[in-house]
């Protein structure tokens, strides 16, 4: 499948370590739990930041927090995210390598669809938490998260089981899990774009290793011509007439 482009700045990239963007997450998470940038932080019991380790290599994009995450701080926590792992499982990503987050961090009263000038107001949290995890995958979960990470409308029907590209990122737009909850035939649709996550992952992991392979083997060349021949080719080059 070939990726579409996305004029989205990307990722800077800059050359941190793993511990250094690991406290990046964390003064983003603490940030995010002392936001005040919209009114959403006057209804929340809890700001939800997101998790999953620094390195994941797929990175999950849900709408806003609903009850059970407001209550208790975490993501997908409550029957959405029930179904999200199943498929997640089966489709053979465990939910503790991804990272999963929303584009709105703050519970929406109601549980109503985040409005344009909430999701503006977090969007930076969530470009920053991209840019600290680099992921190779980014799954959004339903039309508002597609929307919330491009900024800009997108129709969810033509995005949904493509690849657009973002800077380096391959975002791979999906339903929401709750759609499930309303249409069962959706839970196939779902896993069918996670397994296509599944599959970009293991292609460009094999693709990581040729590249290594190709690397060493060359590498190994270099130096072997640096050392001059072998003792081995030496003492047969002495022995031949
Ligand atoms: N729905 C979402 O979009 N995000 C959550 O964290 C939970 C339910």
């Amino acid at each position: 499948m070939k990726p579409r482009r996305n004029e989205l700045a990307p990722p800077s990239g800059a050359m941190v370590g793993p511990e250094e963007r690991r406290e990046i997450l964390e003064k983003i998470a603490t940030a995010v739990r002392g936001c005040t940038r919209c009114r959403l932080h006057a209804t929340r019991i809890h700001a939800v930041p997101g998790e999953g380790p620094i390195d994941a290599p797929v990175f999950v994009i849900g709408e806003a927090p609903g009850r059970d995450e407001d209550a208790s701080g975490r993501p997908f926590v409550g029957a959405a995210g029930k179904i999200f792992d199943k498929g997640l499982q089966a489709v053979g990503l465990p939910r503790e390598e991804t990272y999963i987050t929303n584009v709105v961090k703050c519970r929406p009263p109601a549980n109503r669809a985040p409005k344009a000038d909430e999701i503006a107001s977090c969007r930076p949290y969530l470009l920053a938490q991209i840019e600290a995890v680099r992921p190779k995958v980014a799954i959004t979960l339903g039309a508002t998260a597609l929307r919330g990470l491009l900024g800009r409308p997108v129709p969810f029907k033509e995005a949904r089981g493509q690849a657009i590209e973002l800077g380096g990122v391959l975002v791979l737009p999906t339903y929401h899990p709750a759609a499930v909850l309303y249409n069962r035939r959706l839970e196939v649709e779902i896993r069918r774009d996670l397994r296509l996550a599944a599959r970009v992952l293991i292609s460009g992991r094999a693709r990581h290793i040729a590249d290594r392979h190709r690397r060493d083997k060359r590498s190994h060349r270099v130096n072997a011509r640096r050392r001059g021949p072998s003792q081995g080719a030496k003492r047969s080059a002495r022995r031949s007439p």
